[in-house]
């Protein structure tokens, strides 16, 4: 079994006596016992932090950009044991965990531009012979709470632009997939990073509190449910801390009559049940406009039925486990839930039954029509294998509903008609809007984040958002000058 332990200070840190279980979701078996860091952790972990910031913040942006090159190269070298972490955790088939490894890649190349995108602004002459300029500097000590569902991409997300801009980092993973982050933090070091820029924090809900409380920390990237995510938001902003905490999503996807059914059923399959279902970007609602309903119904049901579920280690699967067998009764106790409250549930998952992995969390593809908006499985996020179908009958009407539901993280139209995917963009309450596109998560270059109980904070995550969240604005207003001196001045200056 393995041990897997804390990164601080440049080496594994085996700390405490605290553990707790880490399963494989395809068996049931415990893989390995993860450390559960406290305030001492914490507090080991501000010290290798706050001692490598100075040396860190002076390192000019090009030597960081170029430990970023190296680091890219590494992850690239070693993507299939990172996937292999990621699946013997998080149960999702190894090609979707290598994708996610990719678009976690792609930060780190943005990352890599840190010397142009930290270029400040100057301006000749703001008063007779008085120049003036900005500069963006790191803000300290950061830190990063990251979910369970994406264990390399959100830290990636977090990490590679925080310490670009010159700041250390301790990076809180989720403590149900852990391991990969803390290979991640030993390829940095091997890519050349100082000791201390980065340190690993294991643990649950103590060790996030005493990032929380910890004076020396300034700043808090977090990714994960939404009550968390409202509740670290608050805690944070009150103990002065900049914050950033992304929550959970109820992603729909309106699909007009006039759409490729073919097009927005293939669409439907990969959004809801690719991750099985885990992924915050998932779409979980299909609001079928008029007759696209019984259109989209007669499609997705024979394709939901030969879908392959199976371990993440096999190449044939297209959907693997739910991540714990906690979580496994949570989805399936919401499959019960939706039956009860009178959806119409056309395929039901949840009689599947893997020979060899009857101790493995799975659950089938389960979809759900005539869904309403009263109903707990339309309200609520399931994160898990499970469609819900609204049937509107019109446009008006769903984007209506769409903006009626608490969450607003991304939200996808399929449609020919571009008047109605260009009213649907510009009225939804939406972070990320998808037009003929699922899942629309921005590239690097662009930056992460929802909309209403989806995001609590100003600053979306990467892109030009990340370098705005990981760094403190100073504009300088000089001038050099030469002869008698003016003497003091008691009026607001004005610059002539
Ligand atoms: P979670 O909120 O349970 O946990 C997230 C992190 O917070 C973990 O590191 C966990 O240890 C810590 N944590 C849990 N409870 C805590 C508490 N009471 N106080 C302090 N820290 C606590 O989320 P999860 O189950 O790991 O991940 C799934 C959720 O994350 C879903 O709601 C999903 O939508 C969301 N998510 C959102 C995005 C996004 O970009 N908006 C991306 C991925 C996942």
């Amino acid at each position: 079994m393995t041990q897997i332990d804390h990164f601080i200070n440049g080496q594994r840190l085996s700390g405490g006596d605290r553990f707790a279980d880490v399963f494989n979701p395809a068996t049931g078996e415990v893989g390995g016992k993860v450390a559960l860091g406290d305030a001492g952790t914490v507090e080991t972990a501000v010290r290798a932090a706050a001692a490598a910031l100075p040396g860190w913040a002076a390192t000019p942006p090009l030597q960081r950009a170029r430990v970023m090159f190296r680091f890219k190269a590494l992850l690239e070298e070693h993507s299939d044991e990172l996937a292999d972490l990621i699946t013997a955790e998080h149960g999702k088939v190894h090609a979707d965990a290598k994708g996610s490894l990719t678009r976690g890649i792609e930060v780190v190349e943005f990352a890599c531009g840190i010397p142009h995108l930290l270029k400040g602004e100057f301006t000749e002459n703001v008063g007779t012979n008085v120049d003036s300029y900005s500069v963006r500097q790191p803000v300290g000590i950061c830190a990063g709470v990251t979910p369970f569902n994406f264990p390399v991409m959100v830290p990636l997300w977090m990490f590679p632009i925080s310490i670009a801009c010159g700041n250390t980092f301790i990076l809180k993973p989720s403590e149900k997939t852990p391991s990969a982050a803390l290979r991640m933090a030993e390829l940095l070091s091997e890519a050349g990073l100082p000791d201390g820029v980065l340190n690993v924090v294991n643990g649950e809900r103590d060790a996030v509190e005493a990032i929380l409380n910890h004076p020396e920390i300034s700043a808090i990237s977090f990714v994960g449910s939404t009550p968390v995510a409202q509740s670290i938001y608050t805690n944070a902003a009150a103990a002065g801390k900049r914050v950033q905490a992304l929550g959970g999503a109820k992603n729909h996807m309106i699909v007009m009559p006039d759409a490729d059914m073919d097009q927005a059923t293939d669409a439907l399959m990969g959004a809801a049940f690719g991750s099985a279902g885990e992924r915050c970007m998932a779409v979980s609602v299909a609001v079928a406009v008029g007759d696209a309903a019984d259109q989209l119904r007669e499609r997705l049901v024979p394709r939901m039925q030969k879908l392959k579920v199976g371990p993440g280690t096999d190449p044939d699967s297209e959907m693997g486990p739910l991540v714990t067998k906690a979580h496994h009764e949570k989805v399936r106790g919401y499959v019960d839930i939706g039956a009860k409250e009178g959806a119409e549930l056309v395929v039901d998952g949840r009689d599947l039954n893997l020979q060899g992995y009857e101790d493995g969390y799975f659950l089938g593809p389960c979809l759900f029509d005539n869904v309403t908006p009263d109903m707990r499985i339309y309200k609520e996020e399931i994160f898990g294998p499970v469609l819900s179908m609204v049937r509107v009958p019109n446009f008006d009407a769903a984007t209506t509903l769409v903006n009626a539901h608490e969450f607003g993280n991304g939200n996808a139209i399929f449609t020919r008609d571009g008047d109605a995917a260009r009213t649907f963009a510009s009225r939804t309450l939406t972070g990320m809007v998808g037009i003929n596109v699922p899942i629309p998560v921005p590239m690097a270059f662009h930056s992460f984040g929802g909309w209403r109980r989806s995001l609590f904070g100003d600053l979306h995550m990467h892109g030009m958002d990340g370098v705005r969240f990981y760094t403190r604005l100073k504009t300088v207003t000089a001038r050099w000058p030469t002869g008698l001196r003016a003497g003091a001045d008691f009026i607001m200056p004005t610059m002539s």
